[in-house]
């Protein structure tokens, strides 16, 4: 298994020496500011205690509190959940929302448990991580295996424990607790965006093809937005297979056969091939929606796509992203492509301090300006440094970062 902060500090290297990042600086970013280590002890429902350990780490707080979801998964590690908080604090930053990066994680396997396991695991997460976390302080949101009832429950505990409604503490909550519109598909529809953007640019032409791996919130989501907009989905994988129909996909209904039976395999509207070949498809586009190092060195030379949205964190190893520049494939960067999520975190927040909600075209008309405006500074950096495009997002969000930490007198 590749190690995810190997991969960030490798890129932070690169980073440093491209625009001369002070010592002073660079020496503070790499480790996160605080990781806390947690063991979470649920009375199952056998009458068993199980315990289970779980984190919060704190990357950077410069440029605001920190921001990041909660993983429940059983690859959660002490060197994953770091590498996703260093990448939270970059990608709030690309967007230039006033937001640092943090991350959580539980080692579990959400699925092998009742609800009311699950349930008393989310609450026990919260008290557990309640004096480092805040509206202030730390915000944590939805990531793989968690979603809006799970924020309910720890917006409920942290809520009882704290004895008032302080409902920024947490985002991605359902609506009726103080939820935004449009956040449960914003990864999804920020990755359209971007996708729009580099499609303009290549000059592609649309409708496209499209292959997704990963048929989770974020994949299912973007699935169904870009058919929305006329562009054809031929394949879809998830991990226990993958399916193919070049007359494009009927996303519903493939969603509704993931719902019964667990996952996409064996769906009837498709031919169905194993894992592996799911990049040998001809799509214009291949958005990886799942987990990290999901494109390796193995499969990278495969891939027929000329555009890559990672809407994943970290789906491409730093041999296969070396790969796919040589091939001359446009890969648009996690930080830049999935930021969608946490930027209507962002706005999510901003409601719940004003106590006043948003209708769901407005969300979506801010949403668009900001993705636009940053994938257009990142190409500018792009140009600038004759880079690809995810050093040049690490340059963007690198610098802000910097600037945030001079400006505190941390340089
Ligand atoms: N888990 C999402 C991400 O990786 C969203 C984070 C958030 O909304 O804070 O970007």
């Amino acid at each position: 298994m590749e190690n995810a902060y190997k991969n960030f500090l490798a890129s932070l290297a690169l980073v440093k020496n491209l625009i001369q990042l002070e010592d002073n600086i660079y020496n503070q970013l790499l480790e996160p500011k605080r990781v806390l280590e947690v063991n979470i002890p649920v009375k199952m429902d056998n009458g068993k205690i199980r315990i289970f350990k779980g984190f919060r780490a704190q990357f950077n707080d410069a440029r605001g509190p920190f921001k990041g979801g909660i993983r429940f998964h059983p690859n959660v590690s002490y060197d994953e959940v770091r590498a996703l908080s260093a990448w939270m604090a970059l990608k709030t930053a690309v967007v230039g929302i006033p937001l640092g990066g943090g991350k959580g994680g539980v080692i579990v396997d959400p699925r092998e448990l009742s609800e009311r396991e699950l349930e008393s695991l989310s609450r026990g997460y919260m008290q557990a991580v309640y004096k480092i976390v805040g509206p202030e302080s730390d915000i944590p949101a939805p990531d793989v295996y968690t979603d809006p009832r799970i924020m309910g429950w720890m917006l409920d505990e942290y809520e009882k424990i704290a004895g008032k409604h302080l409902p920024g503490v947490i985002t991605g909550k359902p609506l009726d607790i103080g939820g935004s519109a449009a956040r449960s598909y914003s990864t999804a529809q920020g990755g359209l965006y971007v996708l729009e953007e580099a499609m303009k640019k290549l000059q592609m032409k649309s409708p496209a093809t499209v292959t997704i791996q990963g048929f989770g919130n974020a994949g299912y989501n973007m699935a169904k937005i870009l058919q929305k907009n006329g562009h054809k989905i031929i394949a879809v994988s998830d991990s226990r297979g993958t399916v193919v129909n070049c007359m494009g996909l009927d996303v519903d209904d493939l969603y509704r056969h993931k719902q019964k039976t667990g996952s996409v395999a064996n769906y009837m509207g498709a031919e169905e091939l194993g894992f592996a070949h799911c990049f040998e498809q001809e799509a214009d586009i291949l958005v990886p929606a799942a987990l990290e190092n999901s494109i390796h060195k193995g499969n990278a030379r495969e891939i027929k796509a000329k555009l890559i949205i990672e809407l994943a964190n970290g789906p491409i190893t730093p041999e296969a992203d070396e790969i796919l520049v040589d091939m001359g494939v446009l890969v648009v960067p996690d930080i830049l492509a999935n930021a969608g999520g946490v930027t209507v975190s962002y706005f999510e927040q901003v409601q719940n301090a004003y106590g006043y909600y948003w209708e769901e075209k407005d969300v979506l008309q801010k949403l668009k300006r900001i993705m636009s405006l940053a994938f257009n500074e990142i190409w500018v950096k792009k140009e600038e440094y004759k880079v690809d495009m995810r050093t040049a997002a690490y340059i963007l969000a690198v610098e802000r970062i910097a600037r945030a930490m001079e400006d505190r007198g941390m340089a």
